[in-house]
């Protein structure tokens, strides 16, 4: 790692060090946590937003049907593919086909 990104990464560590979360300011504080951010809107307190660590996503369990299901090149028939991502073809036939009709383009 460079020397300059090291650096910056520990610069922006030291500014995250000593800022504490909104919980943490009202349980010190002894007010709720909604005082506390209103303390913040009005400028009492100074804030600043928590840069994102991770994001993380949820899946729709109701897209789980369609996730394996390929649309075949040849007859344009929506079959179930063990690899979705590679699978062109519903059958071999078609495959053969299909390969074919693109060779065929090629000359
Ligand atoms: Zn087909």
């Amino acid at each position: 790692m460079a020397l300059a990104s090291f650096n910056a990464m520990k610069k922006s560590r030291d500014n995250r060090a000593g800022w504490v979360s909104v919980h943490k300011a009202a349980k010190e504080l002894g007010v709720s946590v909604p005082t506390v951010r209103s303390w913040i809107s009005k400028g009492r307190l100074e804030g600043k937003v928590a840069p994102v660590v991770r994001k993380h996503m949820l899946i729709n369990p109701a897209s789980f049907e369609n996730a394996f299901k390929v649309e075949c090149r040849w007859c344009k028939k929506v079959f179930t593919a063990k690899h979705p991502e590679i699978a062109e073809y519903c059958c071999r036939s078609h495959q053969i086909l299909g390969t074919q009709k693109k060779r065929r383009r090629q000359k």
